[in-house]
């Protein structure tokens, strides 16, 4: 079958192969692969910043029917359209997997960077970690589960919305975007969107499309003053960070209201951020660090998503074969693409 490969080490060394077809173990379904968004963390493997075993096939974000069962299998049918969590080599031994925290298990090596990955024409993956969708979504819309269930795991399980919560948004990439959606989702009175001039255009403006009632540029707008402008002088309920920029995480403590939150999704690269911990420490904040998705927030996504509460097939800008990944990945680095997906 034709693959999106990471051969070897090294920036770049991407390229689409024929690879052998997988064979579904004990516990394990074969799934034939309709969508596969092309994700940050794919990038990221690109450019050699993000842990990977080479040669690997790329891309965890998929959405597919099963077309095979391997031995054991007593949960899933052929024929059933799924969804996956990326958790597969969890150990289901250490503390966090017995916890039911199989995401951020150490031994875990996800589909696309630890085992083969979803942009390929089959995937194998184990059952437990399946998800069933609605004969009323499409493959596109649910291969946008993955990426929106991070962001209703962040925004409701982790920084814990209440309905009414005033909200700021920084970064409108696609993660922010669709942590904006379930703040909607969830009952904010308010959300500020926030971007930089070079989100100026596609994500300012697909950020205004999908109506977030504030959307602002940082290189236009006192963003502090704004918020507090519109907060009544009090603050952010909850700040939500998704744009990994140092200088938006060192902003976050001047937009949140006393004893409020701050969830920090988006990741710097390893650059250290000179966050400003005292006016932190003087606001009381609670500050939420985020990885990954639960079990709990796949199924409520996948509900959110049928139900039209959480749009977030509206991110999509680019639907593309395989064979086109070149330029799917050119979009997305060159920001003129929110979620590309891949059609193996
Ligand atoms: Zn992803
Ligand atoms: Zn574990």
């Amino acid at each position: 079958m034709q693959a999106l490969v990471k051969t070897e080490k090294g920036v770049g060394h991407l390229a689409l192969m024929e690879m052998p077809e997988p064979k579904p173990g004990t516990g394990e379904v074969l799934i034939e692969i309709h969508a596969s968004g092309i994700c940050g963390t794919d990038v990221h493997v690109k450019h050699d910043r993000f842990p990977y075993w080479p040669p690997v096939i790329l891309g965890h974000e998929f959405a597919g029917e099963i077309v095979d069962l391997g031995p054991g299998c007593r949960h899933y049918q052929t024929g059933d359209r799924v969804v996956g969590e990326p958790h597969t080599r969890h150990c289901g031994q250490c503390y966090l997997c017995r916890t039911g925290n199989v995401q951020i298990c150490a031994q875990k090596r996800s589909p696309g960077w630890g085992i083969h990955g979803s942009m390929a024409r089959y995937l194998v993956m184990p059952e437990q970690l399946l998800h069933r969708i609605p004969d009323t979504m499409d493959f596109d819309t649910a291969a946008v589960v993955e990426p929106a269930a991070n962001a209703v795991h962040d925004v409701y399980e982790r920084a814990g919305l209440v309905p009414g919560d005033f909200v700021v948004v920084l970064g409108p990439g696609p993660v922010g975007l669709l942590a904006g959606l379930a703040a909607l989702a969830g009952g904010a009175r308010h959300v500020v969107m926030v971007g930089a001039a070079a989100d100026e255009g596609l994500r300012l403006g697909k950020a205004r499309d999908l109506g977030f009632p504030t959307v602002l540029n940082v290189a236009e707008d006192d963003v502090a003053a704004a918020v507090m402008d519109l907060s009544g002088g009090v603050g952010a309920d909850l700040v939500i960070e998704c744009s990994g920029a140092s200088a938006a995480s060192a902003a976050t403590p001047k937009l949140v209201r006393k004893k409020g939150r701050i969830c920090a999704i988006g990741l710097t690269g390893g650059a250290t951020v000179d966050f400003p911990w005292q006016e932190a420490a003087f606001k009381v904040a609670d500050v939420y660090f985020c990885l990954s998705t639960s079990y709990t927030s796949w199924d409520r996504t996948i509900h959110l998503i049928a139900g039209g509460q959480i749009p977030a097939e509206k991110v999509i800008t680019h639907r593309l074969p395989l064979a086109e990944w070149e330029k799917g990945f050119e979009a997305l680095e060159t920001q003129q693409a929110l979620k590309v997906i891949l059609h193996p």
